[in-house]
């Protein structure tokens, strides 16, 4: 049984003014394919609404260090190969930057410093004391034998080491790389100290001073925000249809969430495809299905589809949490679901954002809506720098409350200037960022 879902009056925002006249006037954004571009855009738009200083602005635009390294690695049939590296440092106004790796073919510095700046807004969003930062390697995981990879993360640890470290610059996992990379990240880090210093990254296994729940906190954040959202609609995840792009450590974990709450994930897809199935999904199946093939296409549970297809399902939910770009101008107009829940970081382009918002979508961005990752992160970087451990009841509930608080807060900020969802989490990020650099005035 599927379920209508009527959005309530304050949920719905079409034909509702939104920004400034002066921005209005200004015209449609740019559709760009470049994140940075992208980044920049959305924090122009809320540097406008605060009406924040021009100065203020300059330096929010701009990543204060950015590191690039170029660096080889001994391949398994003796050649050696060149990999590039990035670790950009956004700001760190609030305290130390905070941000995952990315192992990507894709990647380059621009995808690198628009997740710098993500993270930055996301940290002072959920109000952790933590500035944003992000790194990346041009390299395909999937390519490189398991010995190969120790030997890029490790060589990639030691080159990023000036500027990473647990008081300066905190690392986590991001797409493709995972708790084995932080451990390998945190031994070669100590190794260059000569003790173990557990909190120089965080999404380590548990057993070298991880946190519990660490590996399911961005998906299960994705739960209890979309619990929230739909909420104020009088449901709850039971029956609800969601479909969800990508299946790694944040759809992955989103859909068995979802689908232990009860909730019907009808649709999930890798980067080879998706699969549809009307009655709900077998995620434990399809887990396997992954782990054994690398893909989830093999299993026949379903109808096969693309990946781009099951962004515009009949869903009550949609969940984009593998990639960015995802949802563009191109096919904004052809998304059926009234709520979007973003997993993945920067899945949808400012002009994209304003087509859906003009439909009367409902979407509750990144910054907000991937956040448990990194609360989580940060009560892992905590309990290392104590050695004191936390049980995972005690992770959950306390990432849960902070969730909760920020939805609140972004949801109150939403309805007061009556504005979408994404503008309002940048008003209160950007704000608190803006803040605490105009507290600690400019140097020297
Ligand atoms: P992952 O590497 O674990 O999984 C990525 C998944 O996306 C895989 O299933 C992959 O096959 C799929 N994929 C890649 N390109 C695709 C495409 N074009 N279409 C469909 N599927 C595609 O990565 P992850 O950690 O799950 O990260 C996913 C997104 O969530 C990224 O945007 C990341 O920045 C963001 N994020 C991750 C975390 C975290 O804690 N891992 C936290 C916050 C945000």
């Amino acid at each position: 049984m599927s379920i209508a879902i009527a959005l309530p009056e304050g949920m719905r925002t079409r034909n509702r003014p939104t920004l400034p006249e002066a921005l209005l006037r200004a015209g449609s954004p740019r559709e760009s394919s470049n994140p940075y571009h992208n980044a920049l855009e959305q924090l122009d738009i809320a540097a406008q609404y605060l009406e924040l200083d021009p100065g203020m602005h300059e330096i929010l635009k701009h990543p204060q260090r950015e590191l690039t390294v170029h660096f080889p690695v001994k391949r398994e049939d003796g050649s050696t190969q060149v990999f590039t590296g990035y670790r950009v440092q956004h700001n760190i106004a609030r305290g130390p930057s905070k941000g995952g790796i990315r192992y990507s073919p894709l990647t380059d510095i621009d995808e690198v410093r628009a997740l710098a700046m993500w993270m930055t807004w996301k940290c002072a969003i959920v109000n952790i004391p933590f500035g944003g930062a992000k790194g990346g390697v041009v390299c395909d995981p999937k390519t490189l034998s398991n010995s190969e990879l120790e030997r890029l993360t490790r060589r990639y640890a030691s080159e990023i080491s000036i500027v990473i470290g647990p008081t300066s610059d905190i690392p986590a996992p991001d797409m493709g790389t995972n708790a084995q990379t932080m451990a390998w990240i945190m031994d070669t880090y100590s190794m260059t100290q000569g003790h173990t210093v557990p909190a120089v990254v965080t999404g380590k296994p548990v057993a070298v001073g991880g946190s519990e729940g660490r590996n399911d906190a961005t998906g299960r954040g994705i739960v209890f925000i979309t619990r929230e959202a739909i909420r104020e609609s009088g449901l709850d995840l039971r029956g609800l249809r969601v479909a969800i792009q990508g299946f790694g450590n944040v759809g992955g974990v989103a859909a068995r969430l979802f689908a232990e709450a009860g909730a019907k994930v009808v649709a999930v897809s890798d980067a080879n495809g998706g699969l549809y199935n009307a009655d709900g999904l077998d995620i434990a199946a399809l887990r396997d299905c992954t782990n054994r093939d690398g893909t989830l296409t093999t299993h026949g549970g379903g109808d096969t589809i693309g990946t781009r297809e099951l962004l515009e399902l009949d869903v009550d939910v949609l969940v984009p949490a593998a990639t960015e770009n995802q949802i563009t101008a191109e096919n904004a107009d052809r998304i059926k679901a009234p709520i979007i829940i973003e997993g993945a970081n920067g899945p949808t382009t400012p002009a994209a954002d304003r087509m859906l918002h003009e439909r009367g979508v409902f979407l509750v961005p990144d910054v907000l809506a991937n956040a448990g990752g990194v609360v989580v992160s940060y009560f892992e970087w905590v309990q290392d720098l104590q050695f004191f451990f936390w049980q995972e009841e005690e992770v959950n509930a306390k990432m849960e409350a902070i969730m909760v608080r920020a939805y609140r807060d972004v949801r109150t900020m939403a309805k007061r200037e009556n504005v979408d969802m994404r503008l309002a989490a940048h008003l209160i990020g950007v704000k608190r960022v803006a803040d605490a650099s105009t507290l600690r005035g400019i140097y020297p």
